[in-house]
């Protein structure tokens, strides 16, 4: 009796754990079909030798800073465009850093992921840390920022930050 009872619980919560991982994946997929063939290129390079950098870090070191990372993955041979598009800008850091800090948190031992594989845990990171992985949030929801958003507000010009631009308003009325 009891059996039967832990085997109900055990398939049910087996179930729902499954089309909680299909959705997740649905969505990672979605989010890298919305990109530029480029993008997405950009995207998977960025994540896998992110991953690989951050694998062999020594663990003692701790996490280098955000811009270092960028860094370290670049001259490990990741091609980035001469002239990137700020959202390549964007994608290039949210890749490369979630990539890193996703190698950081396996041992060398469980690290021997497929690549699709590291690109779909690196995305689906990125999903969960929106506030960390701004570009991976924004593109996702208004993929066809700048040109194609809706909601496109001025930025004044904050020096020596940066000079100004455009941001996506499509949250603005979510966040009130
Ligand atoms: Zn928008």
């Amino acid at each position: 009796m009891t059996d039967y009872r832990e085997d109900q619980v055990t398939q049910t919560l087996a179930d729902y754990l499954a089309k909680r991982e299909a959705a997740r994946a649905d969505r990672v997929r979605a989010f890298l079909d919305s990109l530029t063939d480029r993008e997405r290129i950009l995207v998977k390079d960025l994540a896998v030798l992110g991953y690989t950098q951050g694998l062999k870090r020594p663990r003692d070191e701790g996490c280098p800073k955000d811009s270092q990372v960028v860094s370290l993955v670049v001259e490990a041979g990741a091609a980035i465009p001469a002239s990137p598009t700020a959202r390549e800008r964007g994608l290039i850091h949210d890749a490369a850093v979630m990539g890193y800090v996703q190698g950081l948190m396996r041992t060398p031992e469980d690290g021997g992921l497929e690549e699709s594989a590291v690109v779909h845990l690196v995305v689906d990171a990125c999903f969960a840390f929106p506030d960390l992985y701004p570009a991976v949030a924004l593109l996702e929801r208004c993929p066809r920022f700048p040109e194609g958003c809706p909601n496109l507000r001025a930025v004044p010009p904050n020096p020596p930050e940066h000079d100004g631009g455009v941001r996506c308003g499509c949250a603005d009325d979510e966040e009130v």
